[in-house]
């Protein structure tokens, strides 16, 4: 029988680096106290309508990506693809908008996307997703770029580059897309099939396009900037002057969509060099109207989500500080199999005194458990051997220096954790 394997897409994050995903979600927390949001944690499956309603049914995500089935109720559920309509639901559901506003919500965890795997894209992903709700002011869209910046250098991430846009609103759209429709009609031979698709039903997503001879089209075409009604473009304006103030490095690009239908004026994305084709750590943007799409009151909103694997791939080819595997204070090493219960009772002591230890379950020889204690990175041995044992008393044995005392077994939490202090 062949041995089952991990899914496609998915993979498995081992003991030896889990380390570092505590480090990113870690940072993130702190920063997301220091910005006052607060952490929810929702369900990992929805029902699909609040996807195919709040994210929009043309997009790829909805029509080609989710993983839908229907449970043993015959209900239509979904593994979310992403957190935002989650959080907006759940905004809702909660009556959030009774609070003082706006409310700013963070979570984070895995999505699920029907993707092509590749590196830096996978089927099972984590996010870190971060949203502010029932705030319609530029500032607010302002303090989420801000707050992506301020955790990716915490992170020590550098050569990040941010994107931003206006992609408008219902009431400039509209006209937007005629424009676009009909640039891209003069030159309908040079687009590619996808992008023929588009042309009829979302013609914003050509300017996505990565195909050369589409991106050649994209480049001359006209800029939403032009076509933003007042609200939309001064909007933009505080936006783009408050990043300014924050002295904030942005690159305008008319060309930045977003895949996803719900986003109204500012989109950005941030890009690491560091990531080849799936370049983006970061998306994000305001969307006015979610609330309203999935059947709630017009609640204005702003956010954003980052890739946790893509954050992690950035970090470790800029060699940037991933905190580390910390070994046990104490590992005990006992003389023989005999003494494996007297070496139980003192890791059971230890850990109650608040020290991390561990022992021998193999009956193993003193020297393979003082090489595994060096390998596991311990920080002190005790060691339990005949005369120890006669005596009442432990040898700690400082890896660091290897300087060994004797002590009374009594007073060996006490010894190591004095030691701890001065080391
Ligand atoms: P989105 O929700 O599509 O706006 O994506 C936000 C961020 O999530 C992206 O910038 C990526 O960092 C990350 N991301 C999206 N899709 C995937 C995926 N399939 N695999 C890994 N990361 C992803």
């Amino acid at each position: 029988m062949d041995a089952i394997k991990a899914p496609r897409g998915t993979y498995d994050v081992l003991g030896d680096e889990s380390w570092k995903w505590d480090r990113v979600i870690g940072v993130t927390r702190g920063a997301a106290a220091d910005f006052g949001f607060k952490e929810v944690m929702l369900p990992v499956f929805e029902h699909t309508e609040l996807f195919s309603r709040g994210i929009g049914d043309a997009t790829d995500v909805v029509e080609k990506e989710m993983y839908t089935f229907t449970d043993k109720g015959g209900r239509s559920v979904t593994l979310r693809p992403e957190l935002t309509a989650s959080i907006v639901r759940s905004y809702l559901e909660h009556d959030m908008r009774r609070r003082s506003q706006p409310v700013k919500l963070w979570g984070w965890g895995p999505m699920f996307r029907y993707e092509r795997p590749q590196s830096g894209r996978y089927r099972q992903f984590v996010q870190i997703d971060f949203e502010t709700l029932g705030a319609s002011s530029p500032l607010a869209d302002v303090e989420m770029i801000d707050l992506s910046m301020e955790i990716y250098r915490r992170l020590g991430l550098s050569n990040l580059q941010v994107l931003l846009n206006s992609v408008g609103c219902p009431s400039c759209r509209p006209a937007y897309r005629s424009t676009l429709k009909k640039h891209f009609e003069s030159s309908i031979h040079e687009l590619c099939d996808t992008c023929l698709g588009r042309l009829e039903r979302n013609p914003l997503r050509i300017l996505d396009c990565k195909q050369p001879a589409c991106r050649a089209l994209t480049d001359i075409a006209p800029s939403v900037l032009d076509s933003l009604c007042d609200e939309c473009r001064v909007h933009f304006g505080e936006v783009t002057r408050g990043l300014e103030r924050l002295g904030a490095s942005v690159k305008l690009d008319n060309r930045l969509v977003r895949g996803l239908d719900y986003y109204t004026k500012t989109a950005y994305e941030i890009l690491s060099g560091e990531l080849g084709a799936q370049n983006a750590v970061c998306g994000g943007g305001r969307y006015d109207n979610l609330a309203e799409n999935i059947g709630g009151p017009h609640v204005p909103g702003v956010g954003f989500a980052s890739g946790v694997e893509r954050i992690i791939i950035t970090m470790e080819a800029q060699g940037a500080y991933m905190g580390e595997d910390a070994g046990p204070d104490v590992c005990i090493v006992s003389s023989s199999p005999d003494r494996a219960l007297e070496a139980a009772s003192l890791a059971h002591e230890l850990r109650a005194a608040g020290l991390s230890a561990d022992m021998d379950f193999m009956g193993r020889s003193m020297k393979t458990q003082m090489k595994s204690a060096s390998q596991n990175g311990a920080k002190f041995v005790c060691i339990i051997g005949e005369d120890e044992a006669a005596s009442g008393t432990v040898s700690v044995k400082n890896m660091s220096n290897g300087e060994q005392e004797s002590v009374e077994r009594t007073s060996a939490a006490e010894n190591i954790k004095n030691k701890l202090l001065w080391r």
